[in-house]
């Protein structure tokens, strides 16, 4: 049905909601509510292309402050929550887990206690359009071996401070389900790339590295294997979920794109020599390998069958056609990544991730 809806969507200011935002209000003609703290990673430069929509309204807020969602949710009164804020990189969670467990486990928690109430509170056709979508990732299922893949039936078994932290949140979303009768959606999904992502990650850092003949630091002997999905079809993946998922069921998300981390940042170092040749020679020179991440799984894949089967979706872009559009984004928008890369931005500043 094409009736307008209201969609509150948390952690928009990021690389997955961002682009969540961007379809929403581009091809839809849907209301959106961003809410988001504006941590080092939210930015709302990649909210620049909604912006301007009478459509989009932006709230600076923390899911872990129950009043301010309370009210946030009130003023707003959407059919349709899609939850992504949360912190979201590996390494940060090693170093300092405290952030992952407040936002991602307690912030969720929160957030659902206020949501329920929410709910709770509506009548007829706006408490049965609800939906309460909860975004996660593959990494909860822990690491496989050379064969098999994860599905919607695969038993939990985080390895890091981050996937355990999502692996708790999930099973919250879960219970506020079985227990409350929340309308809950849970999908989680394999490794996005793509535009607007923080160059702290695998594929925009080694684009800008290698772009400014930097070192690539690879972890390991590289072998790790991921599986590649490009931010827009996954953006695609989440909007049929949300608004055609049955409640209470779980979708697997995936690019059908396993490629090793060294195999990916020699794609990148090829397709940049192509279109900018370095007259210093050949980038895979630049590729350093590093002391391997502690816990680091050795190999995660996804069998996105179901969403197939019920919605018809599958990945637009193979691994080769979105690396190449990422790599063209990132050389036409250096103000995007200019200000991060300088320490300007937030005051950060990166290592090697
Ligand atoms: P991101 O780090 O780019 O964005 C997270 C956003 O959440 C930021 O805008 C940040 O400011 C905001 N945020 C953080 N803490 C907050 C808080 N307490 N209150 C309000 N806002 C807060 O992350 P992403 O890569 O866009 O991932 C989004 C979601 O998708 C996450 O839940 C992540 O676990 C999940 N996911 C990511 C991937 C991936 O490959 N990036 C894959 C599968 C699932």
């Amino acid at each position: 049905s094409d009736r307008p809806l209201k969609f509150l969507v948390t952690g928009g200011a990021g690389f997955i909601g961002s682009a969540v935002v961007r379809r929403l209000i581009r091809e839809t003609g849907h209301r959106v509510c961003v809410v988001d703290k504006l941590t080092y990673a939210g930015n709302l430069a990649s909210l620049a292309p909604a912006a301007g929509s009478e459509r989009y309204r932006f709230e600076k807020a923390d899911i872990g402050e129950g009043e301010r969602m309370r009210a946030i949710l009130a003023g707003f009164q959407p059919d349709i929550v899609m939850h992504l804020a949360a912190e979201s990189h590996v390494d940060r969670s090693i170093d300092g887990p405290a952030a992952f467990i407040d936002t991602n486990i307690v912030g969720t928690f929160t957030l659902l206690q206020e949501v329920l109430r929410h709910w709770r509170g509506l009548e007829g056709e706006a408490r049965a359009r609800f939906r309460f979508h909860h975004i996660s990732t593959d990494e909860v299922f822990g690491s496989l071996g050379p064969e098999g893949f994860f599905h919607e039936e695969t038993a939990y078994r985080p390895n890091s401070p981050y996937s355990a932290s999502k692996a708790a949140s999930d099973h919250l979303v879960r219970a506020w389900h079985h227990t409350y009768g929340l309308p809950v959606l849970v999908t989680n999904c394999s490794n996005n790339y793509g535009p607007y992502h923080f160059p702290e990650k695998l594929i925009p850092l080694m684009i800008l590295n290698a772009l400014e003949g930097k070192a690539l630091p690879v972890y390991g002997d590289g072998l790790n294997v991921r599986d590649w999905l490009y931010v827009e079809d996954h953006a695609e993946a989440l909007l049929a979920v949300a608004q055609r998922g049955r409640p209470g069921e779980t979708y697997a998300i995936g690019g059908n794109s396993e490629m090793s981390n060294l195999a990916v940042v020699k794609r990148v170092c090829a397709i940049l020599d192509e279109i900018r040749p370095d007259p210093a020679g050949a980038r895979e020179r630049l590729i350093s390998f590093v002391t391997d991440r502690p816990g680091h799984d050795a190999r995660y894949a996804i069998d996105a069958g179901k969403i197939g089967r019920e919605f018809g979706w599958k990945p637009r872009h193979d691994f080769e056609t979105g690396l190449r559009e990422t790599v063209a984004w990132y050389l036409a928008n250096p103000g995007w990544w200019g200000d991060i890369r300088s320490g300007v931005y937030r005051g950060e500043r990166l290592g090697a991730g």
